[in-house]
């Protein structure tokens, strides 16, 4: 590949101190044996003043203050521990102060990033939402959020201009549908990715729906699990595209199937990208669906026990799964969590098709699916009760968000699918997308998150369009994940074409919005983590010519069936 001049390229309390795990082997071991502030080895006091604020006072305890002093006082009432710490347990975050450029953000103290406005995080789970739940949704946007909604990847729906005045009004309209914004964000388990066609699809291996809704009554709002070392991603499915990005989540449950037993379910951990990218590492296990929940239990029951928690750039389960390694993890999950051993079974194999369900497809019922795109994950209030609506007029099931900032109407009748497949059109929700659209996602960059360097919603939006325009035939769907800065949250390491948020310099020397630039990397069909290029930085205002430079090359040097990471790899 070349591009223009560049080169190519359980059970334990958590207050009683549970015995010392044993070492790791020495080989695994580089860094010198210190506490990292695991409560398992007797490490109780915080290190730092995120854990301090969480021992003080659990986070989930904040919503009374919020419901009784705050949302009547006002914001200037909030206490500084509370709104930029306990907060997010709840799915609040602060919103960044307009005009702030992204050279600015680590010079300012935190109270001059904050606006008095808040981002709110609402949590489904990968659960079906019905017509209601969708209207209600759409109305909270409208009433209270500007007319804002982003889709995340992590099946969330996220609003921006909230008013903590309205935050308790909010709660209550979602709990009212059965949504909640608990642990939404925080040093939790926070929202699960699940299967958007669970139950329905014509190839699943195994519906782990009941599973995931067992999990989310048992343990969603349990203080055992609201004092994670730092947050804990989920993702279940039983379909064989592995559509819920597994490799990625701190913990999994993949479908697979044992040769004796039948479909069960294979347990990944440890995935995770941000400055220290690594992908889960597979147990080859076979878990039947009713011991999923215990098992997700013994898994973060070592992440708590276990985790470190001196620095929070190590806090993550995937750091002690590289300091451990696959099989140690194993034997504590199994003899001081499950108290059982796990029965082996070979991981299943990596997919062989896309699985973001973009498109019309039939389920087992006879039913259809309608996969659909909004463009990187951006819609309205207006459009979800709109969608609301749709699912009513044409007697659909409901809908389902997916890992992709994309969303799945389910349950549709084949004589009613060419209307609804129009009307969703017309709401710009497209079921036969250009493969830009398809397979761009963005985050939320500069326009609202502090830690942004770049703008990246709007950028991505002016990127799909103009690439659509000078190449519209692509024929093969090329991932460009847009990121505001190193955190990754739109996945910066698994895309074909990977962009980080940073400054950069100009053609005049001037720093400028930019990214760094990583390709080849991908989820599902080829898994692997993309090449830093270090040549590769492109300014904001060049990226248009950037991607069709190195795309135009793929296309011009491929060989038959190669994909862009092959291409990338050569
Ligand atoms: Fe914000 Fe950075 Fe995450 Fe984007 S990647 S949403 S800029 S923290």
């Amino acid at each position: 590949m070349t591009t223009h001049s560049q080169s190519r390229t359980g059970a334990s309390d958590p207050s009683t101190p549970a015995p010392a795990a044993r070492p790791a082997p020495a080989a695994r071991r580089s860094r010198p044996a210190r506490g990292e502030g695991q409560w398992a080895l007797g490490y109780r006091e915080p290190l730092n003043a995120n854990e301090q604020s969480k021992k003080d006072d659990n986070p989930l305890n904040v919503r009374a203050r919020i419901e009784n002093i705050y949302s009547r006082r006002g914001f200037a009432s909030i206490d500084g521990g509370d709104l930029r710490g306990r907060f997010r347990w709840w799915g609040l975050y602060t919103q960044r102060k307009p005009g702030l450029d992204g050279g600015k953000t680590g010079a300012l103290a935190p109270e001059e990033l904050d606006d008095e406005f808040f981002m709110l995080r609402v949590r489904s789970d990968g659960a079906l939402l019905g017509a209601e739940q969708l209207r209600v949704l759409g109305a909270i946007s409208t009433d209270f959020g500007r007319d804002t909604a982003d889709l995340t990847d992590r099946q969330n729906v996220q609003y921006h201009w909230i008013r903590i005045e309205d935050v308790p009004t909010i709660w209550q309209r979602l709990e009212a549908v059965g949504l909640q914004t608990q642990e939404a964000c925080g040093d939790s388990p926070r929202g699960f990715l699940g299967s958007p066609v669970a139950g329905v699809a014509a190839d699943e291996i195994i519906d782990g729906t009941s599973a995931l809704e067992e999990i989310k009554r048992r343990y969603i709002g349990d203080p055992e699990f609201s004092n994670l070392p730092r947050k804990f991603k989920t993702a279940l499915t039983g379909h064989p595209s592995q559509d819920v990005a597994p490799e990625i989540n701190d913990v999994s449950f993949v479908g697979t199937v044992h040769p004796e037993h039948g479909p069960g379910f294979d347990l990944w951990v440890g995935g995770g990208l941000s400055t220290n990218p690594m992908l889960a590492q597979k147990l080859g296990v076979w878990i039947p669906l009713e011991d999923v929940p215990d098992v997700w239990e013994g898994v973060i029951s070592v992440f708590r026990d276990y985790g470190y928690r001196r620095l929070r750039s190590r806090a993550r389960l995937k750091f002690l799964l590289a300091d451990w390694g696959v099989e140690r993890f194993r034997e504590v999950l199994e003899e001081k969590y499950l108290g059982r051993t796990l029965v082996d079974c070979p991981s299943p194999p990596v997919p062989t098709a896309n699985g973001d369900h973009i498109g019309v497809h039939r389920q087992k019922d006879g039913l259809f699916y309608l996969g659909v795109t909004p463009t990187v994950g951006r819609i309205s209030g207006t459009v979800l009760s709109r969608l609301g609506d749709l699912v009513e007029e044409y007697g659909a099931a409901g809908v389902r968000l997916t890992a992709y900032q994309k969303l799945v109407v389910l349950g549709v009748e084949e004589e009613r699918v060419e209307g609804l497949v129009a009307a969703l059109e017309r709401i710009g929700l497209s079921t036969r997308p250009s493969n830009w659209r398809r397979s761009t996602m963005a985050c939320t960059g500069i326009e609202f998150c502090k830690l942004a360097i770049v703008d990246t919603k709007d950028r991505a939006v002016a990127l799909v369009s103009e690439l659509e325009r000078r190449i519209p035939d692509l024929d093969t769907p090329i991932t460009v994940n847009v990121n505001g800065c190193p955190n990754a949250c739109a996945r910066t390491q698994v895309a074909d074409i990977g962009l980080k948020g940073q400054l950069v310099l100009d053609d005049d020397g001037n720093q400028v919005e930019g990214f760094q630039v990583h390709l080849g990397g991908g989820l599902g069909l080829q898994p692997g983590l993309g090449k830093k290029l270090r040549a590769h930085k492109v300014t904001s205002a060049a990226l248009d010519d950037y991607v069709t430079n190195v795309v135009t090359g793929y296309l011009d040097e491929r060989h038959d069936g190669e994909s862009f990471a092959s291409w990338v790899a050569r």
